[in-house]
């Protein structure tokens, strides 16, 4: 037995263990003085199990990933005889199937004209490479004065200094502007912000003028606009209408930009399609997949291009145009075999036609949110559910941020066995799809109670 697989005595020795070694992301450690991480010891579908037996629905998909379950019996059986085929292979100069077979699977079922798939190992590194691509493709064509990127206040793009470049969100960018390349921000469609009586068409359409005046004034310095489609997730989630995207596909060819579509969030029918380009029926120059790409098993992203882009790069050596970036584990076989047995979960069971009754079910399971005196909203795009928890409802007047709302929501649920990690004071449902609408009924009542509980003084 390896020392990871010892039985550990409870979830205190595990955590202290943690504690003496362990650096989490996206924590302020200290805060794990009052909270400590909770140790998995196993999970089955929907549910997590710590090592006293206590079990936790996972809300959020463990971070958006996850989409058949933790344990899928088919993702597992894929992946064991994946394992006593090939682990991993480098692949510059070679070659092989799960990589080459979930290219034509993925080409086959992207928007129209995305033909080429390009592999990095996580979501930031795939808008490295979109991002990347895009100026190096308008350099082999001599458009050097084309260096920046137009982005959408209130977006989320990753971690690495590129992704962090082109997202938008003060609490993870701040720091580190010294470090960035200057982006050209727009005003984001977000319809949160939309005026008493409009339509979320309307004013997404009313927010398009400021991105064609980007454009128009930009253009010849832009290489792409990169935009997450319909849900800015990291951004509280805050949501738009299509209509944003079809508007922004015409200018991007009027002007001579590229459209990136990050859709490592909203991709794998996070919002009610396969993909979020369909509802405004476009297709972008580059879209970037992952998180769910796996369904939620192994680090892997993609960027899909178009021929023609593709051809941009193609010529002799000498020539120098080569996209020349790489990971070590660039198209994994384990990532890209776990992969394919998502896609077969997508065909088999017809998951997108299911999900759309799954969302009825968190519709539902939604409303009672509506007219509580500190929700100012409740938002919805197929399988994500958003709650903005507000001081006044009214004014839509926020907590102040250090009082951590959230938090105590987040507290709140664990205590009740529901994994619910807020972003700021929105709390979020974003559930694996086998979750059923009676542990839907469940999820919402422990994120009632814990709404009540966190806004009682
Ligand atoms: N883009 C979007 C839209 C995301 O939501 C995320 C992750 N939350 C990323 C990029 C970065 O992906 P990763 O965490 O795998 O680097």
């Amino acid at each position: 037995m390896t020392p990871a697989m010892e039985p550990a005595a409870d979830n205190a020795v595990i955590a202290a263990r943690d504690l003496a070694v362990l650096w989490h992301p996206c924590t302020q450690m200290k805060d794990h003085e009052t909270l400590p991480p909770v140790p998995i010891r196993r999970g089955t579908g929907v549910w997590l199990e710590d090592f006293e037996g206590r079990r936790y629905l996972d809300a959020i998909s463990s971070w958006w990933v996850n989409l058949f379950g933790h344990a899928n019996p088919r993702i597992n059986a894929a992946l064991r005889d994946q394992l006593d085929a090939l682990e991993h292979v480098m692949l510059a100069g070679f070659t092989h199937l799960p990589a080459l077979e979930l290219a034509e699977r993925l080409v086959r079922i992207a928007p129209p004209g995305l033909s080429r798939a390009f592999y990095a190992d996580n979501g930031s590194s795939a808008v490295e490479v979109a991002l990347k691509m895009s100026f190096h493709y308008w350099r082999n064509l001599g458009r050097e004065k084309k260096t920046k990127f137009i982005t959408l206040t209130n977006s989320y793009h990753g971690e690495t200094l590129g992704a962090l470049a082109v997202g938008d969100l003060p609490l993870y960018k701040n720091t580190y502007h010294p470090l960035l390349m200057t982006s050209l921000p727009v005003p984001s469609p977000d319809c949160f912000l939309r005026e008493p009586g409009q339509s979320w068409a309307e004013h997404s359409m009313q927010r398009f003028d400021a991105m064609r005046e980007a454009l128009d004034r930009h253009h010849e310095e832009v290489c792409a606009v990169i935009v997450e489609p319909l849900v800015q997730c990291a951004g509280s989630m805050r949501m738009y209408d299509p209509v944003y995207l079809a508007r922004l596909r015409t200018a991007c060819d009027e002007y001579g930009v590229h459209l990136i579509a990050d859709e490592i969030a909203v991709g794998f029918g996070r919002t009610g399609t396969m993909f979020a380009c369909e509802q405004a029926g476009i297709g972008p120059d580059f879209l970037c997949l992952s998180k769910g790409l796996t369904g939620g098993y192994l680090p892997l992203s993609v960027v899909l291009t178009r021929e023609e882009v593709y051809h941009a790069f193609y010529d002799d050596y000498p020539r120098m145009t080569a996209f020349l970036h790489s990971h070590s584990y660039t198209g994994n076989p384990l990532a890209c075999r776990a992969a394919l047995a998502t896609l077969d979960i997508f065909e088999q069971d017809r998951v997108i036609e299911r999900n759309t009754a799954l969302a009825g079910a968190l519709a539902a399971a939604g409303a009672r949110f509506a007219d509580h005196p500190h929700v100012a909203e409740v938002r919805q795009r197929g399988m994500i559910l958003a709650i903005e928890m507000v001081k006044d409802r009214r004014t839509r007047e926020p907590y102040p941020w250090q009082e951590r709302r959230g938090r105590r929501v987040h507290r709140h649920a664990l205590e009740r066995g529901v994994l619910l990690r807020p972003l700021g004071d929105v709390i979020y449902f974003m559930p694996p799809y086998v979750i059923t609408p009676e542990e839907i009924e469940y999820l919402a009542q422990v994120a009632w109670d814990g709404l009540v509980a966190a806004t009682q003084d």
